[in-house]
């Protein structure tokens, strides 16, 4: 079986998950050109807790947790089954971090508003790992390395967050306002980082001076991008299959590594 690529999706709206736009055309697009893995594992921002824990539920259901938002978006469900077997392997891998087995939790938006259109069909299992919001940069980094051997045995690795998310400054209701001239300066420095293979830096993002400190005004949605580039291998090419801004202050761009 080949090396399967890893991929950091910049999410943004949830109303994406019923929206045809030039975003989830990207996320289709990308899922088409990929052979269909045996299982994926999600890593969402939207799972920020006190633990490290992967979803174990043979059905997990799908979680609206959002608030505010039109009947139709909580009306959408994903039911792509669970893998108990992946949540399994994940633990070995990320062993000696203990590893919750979690029956509660489901896929959330920050894994279904993506996969819905990358894997419309909701047929391939989905596992989701949470961020353990105790936790510094650099374990997830470190988690993202421990899971490398999952490209080569089918597993998909999808992370979902936005490399710059601040809602703070989001212009609501104006979805093609203007770049703010911080974000655009983070996130092409980030770019440079990744295609510069400079890992370190971009794990110590919070001295990277005030356009971090407004891009990444909480870690959640940047936190799992560390995880991709903790997979990434020697000679693994790195590119941008989605680009955009949403709202002036939120970055929609998708990285992919393999
Ligand atoms: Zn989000």
């Amino acid at each position: 079986m080949s090396v399967l690529p890893v991929f950091f999706f910049g999410h943004g709206n949830p109303m994406n998950a019923i929206s045809a736009n030039g975003y989830t055309d990207a996320w289709n697009r990308i899922g088409r050109s990929l052979p269909r893995p045996a299982a994926i594992l999600a890593v969402s921002a939207h799972w920020y807790v006190p633990a490290t824990a992967v979803t174990a539920a043979a059905k997990p259901r799908t979680i609206h947790d959002f608030g505010g938002f039109p009947r139709e978006l909580y009306e959408v469900e994903y039911p792509a089954p669970g893998s108990p077997d992946l949540a399994e392997t994940v633990a070995e891998l990320l062993a000696p971090v203990p590893v919750a087995r979690d029956l509660r939790w489901g896929l959330d938006h920050g894994t279904w508003s993506v996969l819905c259109h990358v894997f419309p069909e909701a047929d391939v299992p989905v596992v989701q790992l949470s961020l353990d919001e105790t936790q510094p940069a650099r374990y997830h980094y470190e988690l993202g390395q421990r899971l490398a051997p999952l490209r080569d045995r089918g597993v998909l690795v999808v992370a979902s967050g936005n490399v710059v998310h601040n809602l703070h400054s989001y212009a609501w209701g104006r979805a093609t306002a203007e770049p703010l001239d911080w974000l655009v300066r983070f996130e092409s420095k980030v770019r440079q980082l990744l295609l510069d293979g400079d890992d370190a830096a971009l794990v110590d993002y919070e001295n990277l001076g005030a356009d971090a400190a407004l891009s990444v005004p909480t870690p959640e949605h940047y936190l799992p991008l560390l995880y991709v580039l903790g997979m990434r291998q020697p000679g693994d090419p790195i590119g941008f299959p989605v680009e955009g801004v949403d709202g002036g202050s939120v970055s929609m761009l998708s990285v992919r590594i393999g």
